[in-house]
This record gives structure tokens, sequence and C-alpha cells, in this order.
């Protein structure tokens, strides 16, 4: 199904708006260019034609005495030519106005004021300008002064009609923007024609997007091979896409893991309370029953409270305490309540830790930033393996007065695979493999860690080898008052080995 586009906020036609009115206004540019162009030729044409008939008009005009003169042989048909082109617009007049010979075009352009007169003989050169007669034709004209034999000065103006130049201009002008009254429409619709190819790829990508729906994510955008930004474009939607299709399998995952988790306690607890209801006769055995009711909801609870407390954690409503603690000693409260825990999966639990390293940080997150790593060590670490903890200052390599609170957790227990490495702090995912499958989780632990160490400006690396060993390091800022780091080799700097 082809989604509704609205018309007149489309990309095509917007696309084709633009392209037409930018077209339009470079013909329309063009056009008065040569508009332009075409005028001050022809102009130029007349103001030459002007230039000889003035100069033929002082061979053939001869004054004396106030009266003019032709100069020419009437029996020559090209003498009485050119005489006959010199009268058609002519007006000579003394110094005062008074004419002395005229035109009737010229009378029908009008006569030139005395005043008009004047000004021009005052002039050096003589002056051509543009005016119309009676009908409207424009002429050009040239006035100046036009002495006698005896010096006497007269005004003297000859011209020549611009019709046709004008003519040749319009012409030009009609004929050039009807035919812009064509073009236009025309092009509207090849460039209707050409936004709509160009954006047909764009309207079949999007109908290929809305066969992607939350249940079949891993569909693919088909890349076009042309490597344009359309490709670039497809190539991101397909990434995202299959990213939301691993979020969408996590939370699957994640929504079956809950419930397997949450099951096993309420199976546990409707057992129990069956038990009490049906079979218990003393005192000894309710009690019994309900202990273990108890205990079962107490993992409960605690598996809900993890959830919870994550999700506080991730949308930022948990609130560091921070104080100046020992990272050591919060390592060895945890280290002691993992002995025993350890000791039953017979996992021998070390610690190596140096005193006095102080940061800033909130205790009860420092502690559960212990007991996860610790409890994913020794969960993951089978019988007769071993776990280390080791605590220490740690000079920072790119300032020398900062330093890091360092904390290792090491175990010898089943590894993480490479592929999986760069994927365990992410919320809710396990390995799932022979050596995990057993073992239970909710895949949060880390996730929980890695945002502790985040909330205190700190940084946690993972190496491991599958089937050998895996080792976390955490660094923590240290704060300043922190005593100098202790020369590792000093007997008495480090603490004895603890089982
Ligand atoms: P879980 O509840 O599954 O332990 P975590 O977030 O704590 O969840 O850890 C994520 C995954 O990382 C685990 O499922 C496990 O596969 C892997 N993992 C974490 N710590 C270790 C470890 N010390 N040794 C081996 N695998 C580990």
């Amino acid at each position: 199904m082809r989604p509704h586009v609205n018309l007149i906020r489309g990309l095509r036609f917007r696309l084709t708006v633009s392209y037409l009115l930018l077209f339009s206004a470079l013909l329309v540019v063009i056009g008065l260019y040569f508009r332009h162009n075409l005028q001050v030729q022809t102009e130029g044409d007349v103001r030459a034609v002007l230039e000889e008939v003035w100069g033929e008009a002082k061979g053939y005009l001869k004054i004396e005495n106030y009266r003019p003169n032709w100069i020419a042989d009437q029996t020559d048909p090209e003498d009485a030519h050119i005489v006959d082109r010199l009268r058609y617009v002519i007006l000579l007049t003394d110094a005062n106005g008074n004419i002395l010979l005229d035109s009737p075009v010229y009378e029908s352009i009008g006569i030139d004021s005395p005043a008009e007169i004047r000004r021009i003989l005052a002039l050096k050169e003589p002056e051509v300008h543009i005016r119309t007669d009676a009908a409207g034709t424009p002429y050009m004209i040239k006035a100046g002064v036009m002495p006698d034999d005896h010096g006497q000065r007269y005004f003297f103006a000859i011209g020549r009609p611009l019709s046709d130049s004008e003519h040749t201009v319009k012409t030009f002008t009609t004929d050039y923007f009807l035919s812009l009254l064509a073009i236009i429409p025309l092009t509207g619709l090849l460039g209707w024609a050409l936004a709509g190819r160009a954006i047909q790829p764009v309207n079949e990508v999007a109908q290929a997007a809305q066969k992607v729906t939350g249940s079949n994510l891993s569909l693919q955008i088909p890349l076009r091979g042309s490597g344009d930004e359309l490709d670039h474009l497809i190539g991101s939607f397909n990434r995202m896409t299959t990213r939301l299709e691993d979020s969408f399998e996590q939370i699957r995952r994640f929504s079956t893991d809950v419930s397997h988790e949450l099951r096993t306690p309420l199976t546990a607890i409707r057992g129990q309370l069956e038990v009490a209801l049906f079979t218990a006769q003393t005192v000894e055995q309710y009690r019994d029953a309900m202990v273990n009711a108890l205990e079962d909801v107490e993992q409960l609870s605690s598996i809900v409270r993890a959830l919870l407390l994550l999700s506080q954690a991730e949308s930022g409503q948990v609130v560091l305490q921070k104080t100046i603690l020992d990272l050591g000693e919060v390592a060895e409260d945890v280290v002691d309540q993992f002995q025993i825990p350890a000791e039953e999966k017979q996992v021998r639990l070390t610690a190596r830790i140096e005193p006095g390293v102080l940061i800033s940080a909130d205790r009860t997150q420092m502690e559960r930033l212990f007991s996860n790593l610790l409890s994913n060590a020794v969960k993951y670490t089978p019988a007769g393996g071993t776990v280390q903890v080791r605590v220490k200052l740690e000079a920072s390599q790119r300032d020398e007065k900062k330093n890091w609170g360092r904390i290792e957790i090491e175990d010898t227990g089943v590894g993480i695979p490479e592929e999986n490495l760069p994927h365990i702090f992410d919320r809710f995912y396990r390995v799932r493999n022979a050596e995990t499958n057993l073992i239970q989780g909710l895949g949060l632990g880390l996730s929980f860690v890695a945002w502790i160490v985040k909330a205190h400006g700190g940084q946690i690396d993972v190496t491991s080898t599958a089937g050998a060993g895996t080792r976390f390091t955490v660094r923590l800022p240290a704060e300043a008052t922190a005593v100098a780091p202790m020369n590792e080799e000093h007997p008495a700097a480090v603490e004895p080995q603890r089982l």
C-alpha cells in the first residue's frame, strides 16, 4: 500500500516548482538581457546614421545672412536623395529661436523653446536626445551649433526616426515572452516527470520499509547497488532494523528468563504451602514449610528488586550517596561474605588488598559491584578453580596527578568466548553454551556493574579465554588524599593472602 502523501507538500511537487521557478527566472533574465542588448545595438545604428547626416548637413547647407541654402546639384539624383533625407527632420533657427528652416515632422515633434535653444547653443558639443512626435513615433535628435562663414551662430537640429529600432525590439520582446508562455508549462511537465523519476526509488524504499514489522524485522531492503545517498540510507535503515531485531530478541529472551526465574520459586512456594495445608500435622512441620516458603519468597523479591533497581538506575532515579571509602575495606567485607558459597562450590577465593586506597563512592553501590562480579566469578568457576580479588592504587598514564583505585577479579572458570565479549554488559545478555546453560541468571548483573562504574566516573575492562578463565578490571578515580602506592615487592606492604 502506498502511503498518502500531501501533493502540495510532496517532494515531487516541491522539486518541480523550485525547478520551474528557477528556470523561468533564468529565462526572463536572459530575455531581458538580450532585449537590452538589442535596444543598445539598434539605437547605436541610428546614432551612427545621425552622425553621418549631421556631417552631410554641414556640407550641403550653407547659411548666408540668416538665409539657408542647399548646395546640391539638383540634376544629380544622389544629391537630391541626400538633401531629401536631410530635410526630413530638421530645424534651423537663429540664436533667438526664430525659425529659418524646418520640416513638418520636426514641427510635429515640437519646435524647441528659445530657452532650450540658448541652452544648446551654450554647450561645447552637440547633444543627442530622443523625442516623440504627436503620433508617438520616437526620433533621435542631434542638436548643436552651426556657424556661418561670418562666425554667426545658429541653432541646428537634425533627427532620424527610431521606429525601426523600436519595432525590432518590440517584435523580439513579444516573440520571446510569448514563446515562454509555451515553454514554461512544457518544462513544468518535463520537471514533473523528471522529479517523479528521481523520487521513484524513495517510494520503492518506503514501500519496502512498510513491510518491515515487529515480527519480521529480519527483512532487509535490498540495496540498489548505485552507491548513492539512497543506498547509504537503505544501509543505515537495514542496520537499524538489525539492531532493533537484536533488542527485540533480547526482550523476548528476557521475558522467557524472567518467567522461568519467577516460576521456579513460585512452584516451590506452592509446594510448601500444599505440604502445610494437606500433610503437615505438627507445629514443626508447619514451621518448616513456612520457613522454606519464606526463603523462596525472599528469592522472588530479590529478582524483582534487581529488575527495579536496574530500571531506576538506568532512568537516572538512583541518587549516589558518595562518601570517602577505603576500597580495600569494602572488598574485604564482600569477599568475607562469599567465602562460604565459594567453599560450598569448592572454589578457592583469595584476596590481595592494598590498604588505604581511598575513593569517593556510594558504599551500597560499591558492595553491589563487588558482589555481582564475585558472584559471577564463583558461579562460572567449576569446582577446584580459584577466584582472586586484587585492590591497589594505580597511577594514571595520562595525568600524573590522577590515580585510579584498581580492582581486579580474576577466575579460572569457563571463560567467555570472544564473540560474546562485546555484549556481556548489555542488559539481559547471557552467554548460552554447554558450560553456562545450567547456570541460572538473568543477564542483569553486569549491566548493573557497568552502570555503577560509569556513575562513578570509572572504566571497566574484561579479558577472557574460553575454558581458561576471566579477568574483570575496574578503575575508579582515587581521592587525592590517598596514600602513596606501596611497593608491591615490600613484604609489609601486602596483606597476607586470605582464603
Ligand atoms: P548472569 O545473571 O547471567 O550472570 P551477568 O550480567 O552477570 O548475568 O553476566 C552476563 C553474562 O556474562 C553471563 O551470562 C555469563 O555468560 C558471562 N559472564 C559474566 N561473568 C563471567 C565470568 N566470571 N566467567 C564467565 N562468564 C561470565
